[in-house]
């Protein structure tokens, strides 16, 4: 099977992850933090060891700014809920994840908070920043931005953006779901205020891992209390980071297998890894475009403007139809709505979905022959 789904999650994993996972189960399940005897201290100094990789590739201030959570819809979760105060108001993108857009929704619905969306120009990035511009207001506390989109890979205008914010004294938080492994990211130069990542995706970590890293910005609280092993007879969550947003036992595992995979990217290269990947989508989209009957939604790709994900369509055909036919002839892609509604709505495609291609640094030229093997029947049978 050819795995064309890293968008969803990537697979297969580098082999240090796999070694990562196994050593953190073999030889550090104890509690980290919760014990004085060695195999806790032991895990406490491999999950801090992933907290150092972790700041050092991000450049984040200091390793207490590094937040483990189990995964980017945490993350968000922990920022929207931790830091909107009633009466706020919020403005994102139109091509955020449910992870951003339900949150809000259900603050919105409870008359807590109020969002409105900025419609991206695709292509016009002044256009964009216009349109996020227009919708602040006098209650705007917060501007929250992908990075790129997991359906179009459109990337945003987001140092701008978050210039933008600052300049209104507005916080700025970066969804990094789509980006973090093959887009810069550098917190120390762009001042964003909160980035919150998947680990499993570009950073090559296991389900179930998810980054917050925090560069200012205000204070958090916490979205679920409970044990840190630190100032116990205190029945109030820890003031300080990361234990105020940490409660209960880590995920070792998870830490360390996302260790091993900001290791293998960090041997790579991050750019190599984008430009690899880039290459490939360029190579698709080319043959899509000289094919009859596909829709594609987004000017030719490049790095400058996109991440390395794309999506189209074949005229007369449901994207679930084409992704099931795919699937039986030994291709795995997602199709439909991608937990990206609004996405959809701005590019037309919310009735029909799209198919989704998203290639990792394993995926060869040959891979993507077969997959446009694999369209061109699927057109000629259809
Ligand atoms: N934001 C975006 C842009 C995403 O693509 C995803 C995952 N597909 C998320 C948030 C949620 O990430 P997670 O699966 O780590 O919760």
């Amino acid at each position: 099977m050819i795995y064309l789904d890293n968008a969803a999650t990537t697979s297969p994993k580098p082999e240090i992850v796999i070694k990562e996972v196994n050593r953190a189960l073999r030889h550090y399940s104890a509690n980290p933090g919760r014990g004085g005897h060695s195999p806790s201290l032991a895990a406490a100094k491999a999950v801090f060891q992933t907290r150092s990789l972790v700041k050092d590739f991000f450049h984040a201030s200091s390793e207490e700014n590094v937040i483990f959570t189990s995964g980017c819809t945490h993350s968000l979760n922990t920022v929207i809920k931790g830091v909107l105060k009633q009466g706020d108001h919020v403005v994102i993108s139109s091509l955020e994840h449910n992870a951003v857009l339900r949150p809000l929704y259900q603050l919105s619905q409870q008359g807590k908070i109020r969002y409105s969306i900025a419609k991206v120009t695709v292509g016009d990035d002044d256009a964009t920043i216009d349109a996020f511009r227009s919708a602040i207001n006098q209650h705007t506390r917060m501007l929250i931005c992908t990075h790129a989109s997991n359906v179009f890979g459109v990337r945003l205008p987001v140092e701008r953006l978050c210039a933008l914010a600052h300049s209104y004294g507005i916080l700025f938080c970066l969804d990094a779901a789509q980006s973090a492994g093959v887009l810069d990211i550098d917190l120390a130069a762009d001042g964003y205020d909160y980035v919150c990542c998947a680990g499993h995706k570009g950073l090559y970590g296991p389900a179930g891992i998810g980054l917050l890293l925090l560069n200012g910005g205000a204070p958090i609280a916490p979205l679920i209390e409970g044990g840190t092993g630190s100032e116990s007879a205190n029945l109030l969550m820890p003031d300080f980071y990361p234990d105020r947003l940490e409660s209960g036992t880590l995920n070792i595992p998870g830490i360390c297998g996302l260790g091993g995979g900001i290791r293998f990217i960090g041997q790579r290269g991050v750019n190599k890894i984008a430009e690899h990947e880039m290459r490939l989508i360029r190579m698709l989209y080319r043959n899509l475009s000289d094919t009859d009957r596909i829709l594609l939604y987004t000017p030719q790709p490049d790095l400058s403007v996109s991440a390395p994900v794309l999506s189209f369509n074949i005229e007369g055909a449901d994207s679930e139809t084409v992704s099931e036919y795919l699937n039986r002839h030994g291709v795995a892609v997602r199709a439909g709505l991608h937990c990206a509604p609004t996405a959809h709505e701005s590019m037309g495609t919310v009735d029909s979905g799209t198919v989704r291609i998203a290639p990792s640094v394993f995926t060869t030229e040959h891979d993507i022959r077969l997959l446009l093997n694999a369209v061109k029947n699927f057109i000629h049978s259809s």
